[in-house]
């Protein structure tokens, strides 16, 4: 029977009772038709993955029986990812996708010629732990609540390092200016910047080179759709700087998320 993967809020440890919820209970029983006593894989982003076995609580409710740890919580990148809110297949795609990539904090942002200001961030975590399940992270990335450009670096975090993808030509390639990162550089939080469709304006573009250590980079010669520049430049971040230097362990060889199929 393959194993489904839960993101769970509970504390994780030998002996306890994680309560699953609706969603996760009505997918068990009725998607899946999983009976009592089915194997379970559970993590909540703090004390790394378990397995345990599904358990009835009355009718609707159902439990996981927590049993033996099978991975240790691992430190993962601090890299956000800033962009412009974009369509929902777009912006929906984005959450999954930067997931999948490893992003820690998802940042929508609004400025002068974004086109969508309203985020359904409900949706956008769903997606978020649908991804985290499916691509065995053992956390879930924060998304947060569309901000306005200015506000967002009025307040930038001290020491937090930040990328701007600036398809005017404002730097140098990606990949030259990651690789030329020193060790304490390749280590500090870091923060990719991305534009709406119709790109950063010239006082936006300034207002982000003012930010202490700031890197604006090009992603080649061709102009690419916000959501794709988003997730080229975290996966160019993660492989010259971020987690892809990790070997790739092969982890559950077959499982299925609490949602959908591997
Ligand atoms: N100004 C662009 C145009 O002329 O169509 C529109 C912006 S582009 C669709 C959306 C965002 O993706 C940009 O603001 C930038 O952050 C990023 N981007 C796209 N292509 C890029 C490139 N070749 N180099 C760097 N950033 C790029």
């Amino acid at each position: 029977m393959s194993l489904s993967r839960l993101f769970v809020d509970a504390g994780l440890g030998a002996g306890v009772e994680a309560p699953l919820d609706e969603a996760q209970v009505h997918y068990l029983r009725h998607v899946m038709r999983r009976p009592d006593g089915a194997p379970l894989l559970l993590f909540n982003g703090r004390d790394g993955e378990w397995r345990g076995t599904l358990e009835s609580r009355g009718k609707k409710a159902a439990v996981a029986h927590i049993a033996e740890q099978t991975r240790e919580q691992l430190s993962e990148p601090d890299i956000w990812l800033c962009f412009a809110p974009l369509k929902r297949a777009r912006i929906d795609y984005v959450a999954e996708k930067a997931t999948e990539l490893g992003v820690a904090v998802l940042q929508p942002i609004v400025t002068h010629h974004t086109i969508v200001e309203r985020v359904n961030v409900e949706r956008l975590r769903a997606n978020a732990i649908e991804a985290a399940e499916q691509t065995e992270r053992l956390s879930v990335p924060e998304v947060r609540a569309p901000m306005e450009l200015g506000r967002l670096l009025g307040d930038w975090p001290t020491g937090r390092r930040l990328l701007v993808c600036d398809e005017t030509g404002g730097g140098p390639p990606i990949a030259q200016a990651l690789a030329s990162l020193d060790e304490a550089a390749r280590s500090a939080p870091w923060a990719i910047a991305i534009g709406p469709e119709g790109g950063f304006d010239a006082a936006e573009l300034s207002s982000l080179r003012r930010i202490k250590d700031v890197m604006a980079v090009g992603l080649g010669p061709r102009i690419l759709r916000a959501d794709t520049a988003a997730l080229a430049a975290l996966a160019c971040w993660q492989a010259l700087v971020g987690d892809w230097q990790r070997p790739t362990p092969r982890l559950h060889a077959d499982y299925r998320t609490s949602r959908g199929t591997v």
